[in-house]
């Protein structure tokens, strides 16, 4: 199934999951796709680490996904590492898992790398190879509404967005964002420049102080006054901070669903029971495992 069709519907509702570490066990994420299902999500991505160092195992999980039936799995791919012939024989290979849709980006840049050392340098390249090798998979694309850091300005970051909607991405999937009014500011400002595809916002739960003030400012997002005021009222209270990170996270929702998302992606961080409590405090229940 197109995922992107979900959204000429209604708002999706949608997961992200990772692959665990090689030589950790899978079984816990497998029970937390489990859990994760109840919820009835459109789809559920999962990260692909680049370079492909994950690679079987980012396959593996979106084929449970897939043969689950209860949930459209949507592979995370980079540019990371990869040649043409690369990317067709991976492409290939999702494809025979029955894997249709492909969030397809440039890659995190290993550290002391310049550039992908691949084919492709940038995400709209490999949106434009895809696309035209592979007409039958679904493509969706990345976007930083806060700038991404490498960008000499939000012009030219958008400027490139564009290039991705026109190589054939159907959906945007974005990076996280805290700020309400700069997530309202991008899709203006992406709306002008004709970038008319629906937008999914990466919802990135408030858990726990040091990785949530890493992430944020490793993507050159900011940090709205109300979660600063939390990081310095709790900081030094994991447990504190995390019950205020939680109702944070469920204002958060209410906050973009009212600014008008095309659709809701959450970063699970693979922790179910914070997830799973966060969204039944925000009015969105799951149903029983069985
Ligand atoms: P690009 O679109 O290539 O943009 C990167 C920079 O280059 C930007 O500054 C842009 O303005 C500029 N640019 C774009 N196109 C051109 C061009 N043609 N010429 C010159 N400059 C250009 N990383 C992983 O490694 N694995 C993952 O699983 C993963 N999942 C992610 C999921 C989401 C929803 C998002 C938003 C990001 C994810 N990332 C992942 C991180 C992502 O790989 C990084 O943010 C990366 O730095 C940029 O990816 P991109 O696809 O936006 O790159």
């Amino acid at each position: 199934m197109d995922v992107s069709t979900v959204f000429k519907k209604r708002m999706s509702f949608s997961f992200e999951v990772f692959p665990p570490k090689m030589d950790q066990p899978m079984e816990p994420l497998l029970e937390t796709l489990d859990h994760l299902y109840t919820f009835d999500p459109d789809f559920i991505s999962c990260t692909y680490g680049a370079g492909g160092t994950n690679k079987g195992r980012n396959s593996e999980i979106c084929a449970s996904i897939k043969k689950s039936g209860k949930a459209e799995p949507v592979t995370h791919f980079t540019c990371v590492g990869n040649s043409r012939e690369d990317v067709k024989q991976i492409m290939q290979e999702y494809l025979d898992l029955g894997i249709t849709n492909v969030l397809a980006l440039r890659g995190d840049l290993p550290a002391g790398w310049e550039g992908t050392r691949g084919d492709f340098a940038h995400a709209d390249q490999l949106i434009g190879f895809i696309h035209k090798e592979f007409p039958q998979l679904n493509i969706a694309c990345g976007a930083c509404p806060e700038k991404h850091p490498d960008a000499p300005s939000m012009e030219q970051d958008i400027m490139h967005l564009r290039a991705k909607q026109d190589n054939g991405a159907t959906f945007i999937m974005t990076q996280l964002c805290h700020d309400v009014d700069a997530f309202s500011r991008f899709m203006e400002r992406i709306r002008k420049a004709g970038v008319t595809l629906p937008v999914d916002m990466g919802l990135m739960p408030v858990l726990r102080k040091d990785p949530i003030i890493r992430m944020t400012l490793s993507n050159g997002c900011s940090i709205p006054g109300e979660l600063a005021t939390i990081i310095g009222k709790y900081g030094d209270n994991p447990e504190d901070f995390a019950k205020a990170g939680k109702e944070y996270t469920v204002r958060q929702i209410a906050r973009f669903i009212d600014a008008g998302i095309d659709g809701l992606h959450i970063y699970t961080l693979n922790k179910y029971a914070d997830v799973a409590e966060i969204l039944g405090m925000a009015g969105i229940q799951g149903s029983p495992v069985k």
